[in-house]
């Protein structure tokens, strides 16, 4: 039913902004703890066993009460997680191009005014949670953070996801401790730029 995507890159292809270690507990203890509780509520109830894990996530109402709360904390951090990996790249492969920048300087005031922006949210946003860059279906480009394991579709289900940051402390806590902004100012450096671009071309008029 659901799966545990592969890592596109070994648990050291981040280092040293993301070291090893915290790769190797995030995605085979974090991400592999999330999908097999969402496995254990969804099988409860037999008529969400068909369902996409979008479907789930955006229909949470619709999700019978006694495993509600278990479907969003779970079926969010498998997706989110799942989204987080391909959100990254090794450092020495990515590269923001021209168009990307242009695409920055048009809709935040440039690069480094959105990444001011993004890691403001990033570092205020209380306890658990992600910070994103958001399409919505207007056409206007947002930076949102959520709660836990929130993702934006749940209110929004029209919108389009173009990157997303952990800043659970287990994403970082290893390496940075509570040093929380030097985490993100390190992560800027492991950024698929070019997934971020792909996802932006794909949904431009
Ligand atoms: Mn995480």
């Amino acid at each position: 039913m659901f799966s545990l995507p592969k890592l596109p890159y070994s648990f050291d292809a981040l280092e040293p902004f993301i070291d090893a270690k915290t790769m190797e507990i995030h995605y085979t203890k974090h991400h592999q703890a999330y999908l097999d509780k969402l496995y254990t509520a969804v099988s409860q109830v037999p008529d969400l066993e068909n369902s996409s894990i979008e479907e789930l996530l955006t229909s949470l109402p619709a999700v019978p009460e006694e495993v509600r709360t278990a479907v969003r904390n779970n079926g969010g951090g498998y997706y989110n997680h799942t989204l987080f990996w391909n959100m990254m790249a090794p450092p020495s492969s990515t590269k923001m191009s021209g168009t990307l920048k242009s695409f920055f300087d048009t809709s935040f005031g440039g690069v480094e005014d959105f990444k001011k922006k993004f890691a403001a949210e990033a570092v205020g946003r209380f306890g658990s949670g992600w910070v994103w860059l958001i399409k919505d279906h207007q056409g206007k480009y947002s930076i949102q953070s959520t709660p836990n394991q929130d993702s934006p579709l749940m209110e929004n289900p029209d919108i389009t996801l173009l990157l997303g940051l952990d800043v659970w402390e287990h994403a970082y806590y290893l390496k940075y401790q509570n040093r929380r902004p030097e985490y993100i100012e390190a992560w800027w450096n492991i950024v698929n730029w070019h997934e971020v671009e792909r996802k932006i071309t794909n949904i431009l008029p």
